[in-house]
């Protein structure tokens, strides 16, 4: 018989974490209440898969999570998979934007070792919670040698996704999270099983790590609408290195606000247009003439991750080729 796996499971908060009064309060609930090892007692089940430490490293929604929250989850977890002693990784995590944290890592990790992200959209006390079937599967999957290799996974409602493409879509049901692309595989009573791998570089295959990583370049998000004033547009950019410009349909941007985002390119500030469908390509040089403006395009990236990407990619450098080649190689 061959050795369980060690692996870690890192308590972040979130609903995974949370407690209501009864078990009628689905959504209604105290979030980040639980320890980790609280947390682990609900599923002594996974002791059957895995030698497993713990460790609470943060303990709050995920909501609150900013760069440095990413930094410090991404330097930590560096650090254990380097131990010979760690065979992979689960981070307990608020679902909201599990997404972003998972995309972060996928990114910058430098390992081969799975890293599995869980959440759950029902705290532990409530009616069909899926918070024990979510960690036990992702210990599951963080334990097992075919996780290896293939970047950050997120895994809820017995399905692996990777972190590229995985998006929280729902603000209540347990079937909240979906790639457009689908899922790589499912996990069924503790065996994970494959059906695809990710097709976009990541982990080793990044020019990125965290080593010595003090802070990333400040990104923001601008959400386009007809009304969006310029003026509002423009205070969001005046700061920025770079900015998302989440536009309607194929990253289409009003006509009243071509100037400020031209304006704030001119200073130097990386303009990306994103759609806010939530699905499909931005096409360069579709809607508008990105070439002529020095403007980049996020390809299929969602806002929220294409932000993350922008930043890493400007610790590198600011060739807008370079950028651009970024969205359309991770
Ligand atoms: N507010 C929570 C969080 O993201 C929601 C959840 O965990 O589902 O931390």
């Amino acid at each position: 018989m061959t050795a369980k796996p060690n692996i870690l499971v890192i308590g972040t908060g979130g609903t995974i974490a949370g407690r209501g009064k009864a078990a009628v309060n689905t959504s209604a609930y105290l979030c980040s209440v639980l320890g980790i090892d609280e947390v682990l007692d609900t599923i002594p089940q996974a002791l059957a898969l895995a030698n497993l430490r713990s460790e609470q490293l943060l303990q709050t929604g995920s909501e609150n999570f900013n760069n440095e929250h990413l930094l410090a989850i991404g330097k930590r977890v560096a650090n254990v998979l380097a131990r010979q002693d760690v065979d992979g990784v689960v981070i307990t995590h608020g679902t909201d934007t599990i997404e972003e944290t998972a995309y972060f890592l996928h990114l910058t990790l430098k390992s081969v070792k799975p890293v599995v992200v869980v959440g759950s959209m029902r705290p532990p006390s409530a009616m069909s919670s899926d918070a024990a079937l979510n960690l036990y599967d992702a210990i599951a999957v963080a334990a097992h040698p075919s996780s290896r290799g293939i970047g950050t996974l997120v895994v809820a409602n017995s399905e692996i996704h990777t972190a590229r493409d995985v998006v929280k879509s729902n603000s209540f049901k347990l079937e909240a999270f979906r790639s457009p692309y689908g899922a790589l595989g499912y996990v069924i009573e503790g065996v994970p099983r494959y059906y695809r791998r990710p097709s976009r570089a990541h982990t080793l295959d990044t020019p990125w790590s965290l080593d010595g990583l003090a802070g990333l370049p400040k990104v923001d998000i601008a959400y386009g609408y007809g009304a969006l004033e310029s003026d509002a547009l423009a205070s969001i950019a005046a700061n920025a290195r770079g900015l998302i410009f989440v536009g309607t349909g194929n990253g289409n941007v009003a006509s009243h606000l071509l100037s400020t985002l031209r304006e704030a390119a001119r200073r130097g500030v990386h303009v990306v247009r994103a759609s806010r469908t939530g699905n499909g390509i931005v096409l360069r040089n579709g809607t508008q003439p990105d070439d002529e403006y020095g403007w980049l395009t996020v390809d299929d990236q969602v806002p929220q991750k294409a932000r993350l990407l922008l930043a890493l990619a400007l610790t590198q450098g600011c060739d807008t080729n370079t950028l651009q080649a970024a969205f359309e190689r991770y």
